[in-house]
């Protein structure tokens, strides 16, 4: 067996081999450096208890290939064999306890899988090659050869037996470096890459065989562990974590079951806690920030006997299919903040990850935190405003389950029904058009169709004289902002201390006071009922029955947040009236996606000589390569981390200057025409 445990199957290296549950006959070089210590400083008491860190490694495991030899697949079997190559070369190996890795059995399968299922993995064993590529076509993600159910079966076991010699005392905390790897294995089924649900079944063997009551999985492997989520979906005792890419469903697993309104089964509320990436691309900052707002927090509050990770290192920056960039130093952290639960007891399984650099760096930073070194310095975290928006919506559902997390959730409007309750957007409403009356004296549009007007209704309003300007702007922006004092475990109001903010005003007044007529439209927030076709109907609606009537000689175009895409919309829909009639379009979409007017040569001509799109300067869009249908877009310094609000008050002198700009152009035009 000690073979088995060499990484290219050469015998000598200086540890025993030792099965868990009994005590290392010796402990390699790491205990007899620790004698030399205790004998250099006889003076210092010795009342700590030495860590230990155990390995899993056999490298039979490399049996399970693709059938197709020559086909390259990500989940290769040297991702193993060179992470115990790289950590035997940093000097590791010899401190590692290596504990053995033995088939799964029949029974400890059976906690997780149906016996249908474990019969079936079996049976690929007894079938011929042929027959293997047929079945391999069969599953999602799957490619299985006659060692397979072998290799899941060891696979399987290895985590097993680590986690038993956790949890015995035998080592601290310990690697599994295995394969193939479990999180997606349903209980009845194989798919992404994935036999036996390795960490399920280890979980269970250790509530079912070693009276642990309670176990905190987390899944640091880019993709959802839906195979573990669904084990454990309904037990109060498992708290399932996972910080996954799924940018909506549409990343692997693919399954809406991986967002972060998935939070366990009746009676174990909670117990399940999705991260959900909407984006590849995210950062280790990204990373240590969920870790300090929601996994810590949960992890403490739950207070397990055992910690698990799926390890997968896909999430590494690197890796070809996570596409995130998650250091190892990264990993070092989290393995060190998690090594701070359950009394240091903890177990790292292997999952994904598939560029062999990457994982090889990653696994041995987290060995070596395992082994007691302190992560290296990651330098400043600060986190990504997708990471701070994905974590806010973490915290507003899982509020609900966890002391921990504050400020507690706000019942969503539509669960709050009754007389009593007022939406916040009514108020709002209300407001505006009062004083959109009393100091603009601007009136609110009637809308055509009565679907408008219930949508609609007093949101679009107009100067009294539109039909009496030669210029008018279409000014179509999101609702005006609350800035909330509000109070730490309620997450009520603090009415004296909160306040709106309603940049808007400040355009309004500017537009007036140059004497050009105004259609202004009040677009509800993006997680209102009201979706893009609607803000288009209505655009379309106001064009034609208002813009194409009061038939000024020139029309500006203003679109601040949600307002740009429903003004594109507007363009696309209209393209020769609108080319006709438009001089100026200035667009300042936020942290919104740039529109994109369609590409047709002469409105993308058109659109490119009389728009400007303003930018913060960390805007995605300067991620890729420009694009002409998105117009003419203007990076700006200094505007970053603001909101649409504040943006729109910064740059309120410019808006004017590239009016006034675009204004004295036509005029030039116009008269040397007129020559
Ligand atoms: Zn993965």
């Amino acid at each position: 067996m000690l073979d088995n445990m060499d990484i290219d199957g050469t015998d000598g290296k200086p540890y025993v081999l030792i099965e868990s549950g009994n005590v290392p006959v010796t402990r390699g070089s790491r205990f007899n450096s620790c004698n030399n210590f205790r004998n250099n400083t006889q003076a210092m008491p010795m009342n700590f208890s030495e860590s230990t860190t155990g390995v899993v490694y056999d490298k039979r495991m490399r049996y399970h290939g693709n059938i197709h030899e020559d086909e390259h697949h990500p989940e290769d079997p040297s991702r193993i064999s060179s992470i115990q190559r790289t950590i035997s070369k940093a000097g590791c190996l010899e401190k590692l306890i290596p504990i053995k890795a033995r088939e799964v059995t029949r029974e400890e399968a059976c906690l997780v899988h149906t016996i249908d299922y474990w019969n079936f993995v079996n049976k690929t064993a007894e079938r011929s090659e042929a027959e293997l590529a047929k079945l391999s076509g069969e599953f999602n993600s799957i490619y299985i050869n006659s060692e397979t159910a072998f290799c899941a079966r060891l696979s399987c076991g290895g985590v097993i037996e680590l986690c038993k010699a956790v949890i015995n005392g035998t080592v601290t905390n310990g690697f599994a470096n295995v394969r193939p790897p479990g999180h997606h294995a349903e209980f009845d089924e194989a798919m992404g890459f994935c036999f036996f649900n390795n960490v399920s079944v280890a979980a269970q063997c250790l509530k079912k065989y070693h009276n642990v009551e309670k176990i905190f999985i987390f899944d640091w492997d880019i993709h959802h562990g839906n195979g573990t989520q669904k084990a454990f979906y309904d037990d109060p005792n498992v708290t399932y974590c996972s910080m996954h890419r799924y940018e909506n469903a549409h990343f692997y697993p693919g399954d809406k079951q991986a967002s972060h309104t998935h939070v366990g089964g009746e009676g174990a509320k909670g117990r399940t806690i999705n991260i959900p990436w909407p984006r590849a691309g995210m950062y280790d900052s990204d990373y240590i920030y969920a870790f300090n707002k929601v996994v810590m927090p949960i992890a403490f509050e739950f207070d397990p006997d055992i910690v698990i990770v799926s390890a997968g290192f896909d999430a590494a920056e690197g890796d070809p299919i996570g596409e995130n960039h998650v250091s190892p130093v990264a990993y070092g952290h989290m393995t060190h903040m998690l090594k701070a639960l359950a009394g240091g007891k903890l177990v790292l399984a292997l999952e994904g990850g598939y560029n062999l650099e990457s994982i090889s760096k990653s696994a041995l930073a987290c060995v070596k935190v395992l082994l007691g070194e302190p992560p290296a310095r990651l330098g400043p975290i600060i986190p990504s405003h997708d990471c701070i928006e994905t974590i806010h919506q973490v915290i507003r559902v899982q509020s609900r389950y966890w002391s921990c997390l504050t400020p507690e959730h706000v019942d969503y409007l539509e669960d709050k029904p009754g007389k009593f309750v007022v939406p916040m957007a009514d108020m709002l409403k209300l407001y505006r058009t009062r004083i959109l009356y009393q100091e603009y004296k601007m009136v609110p549009v009637p809308l055509g169709t009565e679907r408008l007007q219930r949508r609609f209704g007093d949101l679009a309003c107009c100067s009294i004289n539109i039909c009496s300007k030669s210029i008018l702007v279409f000014f179509v922006h999101d609702m005006a902002d609350f800035r909330a004092d509000t109070r730490a475990t309620t997450n009520t109001i603090n009415i004296p201390g909160s306040y709106m903010i309603d940049t808007v005003h400040q355009y309004i007044k500017t537009i007036l006071d140059k004497d050009y007529g105004i259609i202004d439209v009040d677009v509800p927030q993006a997680n209102s009922k009201i979706d893009n076709q609607d803000l288009r109907d209505l655009l379309v609606f106001l064009w034609d029955s208002y813009v194409e009537s009061a038939s000024p000689s020139r029309v500006i175009l203003i679109g601040a947040g949600r307002g740009c895409k429903s003004l594109v919309d507007l363009i696309n829909e209209r393209d020769s009236l609108v080319m006709r009639k438009v001089v100026c379009s200035i667009m300042i979409p936020g942290q919104n996606p740039v529109p994109s007017v369609f590409k047709r040569l002469d409105l993308l001509n058109w659109y490119t000589e009389i728009s400007f799109v303003i930018l913060a300067e960390n805007h995605s869009y300067w991620d890729k390569k420009p694009k002409k249908e998105c117009g003419k877009c203007i990076r700006t310094q200094g505007l970053v981390n603001l909101t649409l609000q504040d943006m729109l008050a910064n740059l309120h002198v410019n808006v004017f200057q590239y009016i006034q700009q675009k204004l004295d152009n036509c005029a030039v035009e116009t008269s040397s025409k007129s020559r």
